[in-house]
């Protein structure tokens, strides 16, 4: 689905990826995992075409999105779904808000086909009934949800998530796992997940990727990549970074 073609990036003279060449499989979760600072973001930035490489091919079908005018980017970013760090909702919004705001953006959508839409994506969320409530009102794992919520409202084809559990407690974090996980298996859509959470990687993820100072030194299934030798692997894996 997506084909990552000898990636480069650099800010300025600091080279934060380094010939990245990685493959996301139609309808598989990939996990991609480093420490803090590896170039995760970075790259998972890239895949949606917020920045673009200073070298190399970033294909999503037969589409080059590393060289693609914005304005055809803003009509693919339609069917991808982004769940960031930060759940980034609009406070002064009501959750119910919240999760149209694309659909009132980009589409003609009525008033009642878009609260049919809210309404599903809340149920799959495991939030049903809460659209008007605040953001205020609700946890930081329920805002995960919401985020969630709105990055499906389009249908996206895949869905992208950087440390979806960021700053949630070990509980929450788990729940927040089977969450993209039955997601996952909800709308069979392709999912690509940044994480720095061992567990949680191998946890969701079909194959994982490990990304060490911008470059990606491993890339394999979940029950392959715990045999690697490699020691930044290893180390990885019992929690090191
Ligand atoms: P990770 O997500 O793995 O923690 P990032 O992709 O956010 O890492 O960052 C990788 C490196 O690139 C870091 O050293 C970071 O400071 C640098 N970096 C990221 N974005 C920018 C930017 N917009 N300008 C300059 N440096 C950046
Ligand atoms: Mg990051």
């Amino acid at each position: 689905m997506i084909k990552i073609e000898n990636v480069s990036m650099s800010f300025g003279d600091k080279k934060v990826l380094d010939n990245i060449n990685l493959e996301i499989k139609d309808g598989e979760t990939l996990a991609i995992i480093g420490g803090s600072g590896s170039g995760k973001s970075t790259l998972l930035r890239l895949m949606i075409g917020l920045d673009h490489p200073t070298g190399g091919k970033i294909w999503l079908r037969d589409k080059d999105i590393a060289h693609m005018p914005e304005k055809e980017l803003d009509e693919l970013r339609l069917h991808m779904g982004m769940v960031f760090q930060y759940s980034a909702l609009f406070d002064s919004m009501t959750v119910g808000d919240n999760v149209a705001f694309g659909l009132r953006e980009h589409t003609d959508y009525s008033e009642q086909k878009i609260a049919e839409i809210v309404r599903e994506k809340l149920e799959v969320v495991g939030l049903p009934g809460t659209e008007d409530m605040m953001p205020g009102e609700l946890s930081g794992g329920m805002k995960k949800r919401v985020s969630l919520a709105r990055a499906i409202a389009f249908g996206p084809e895949i869905i992208f998530y950087d440390e979806p559990s960021s700053g949630l407690d070990p509980i929450m974090t788990d729940k927040i796992d089977e969450l993209i996980i039955s997601t996952q298996k909800r709308l069979g859509v392709t999912s690509v997940v940044v994480t720095h959470d061992m567990d949680s990687a191998i946890h969701i993820a079909d194959r994982i990727a490990m990304i060490y100072e911008g470059r990606l030194i491993a890339v394999d299934t979940v029950d392959n990549f715990r045999r690697i030798e490699d020691p930044r692997v290893k180390a990885f894996l019992r929690g090191l970074y």
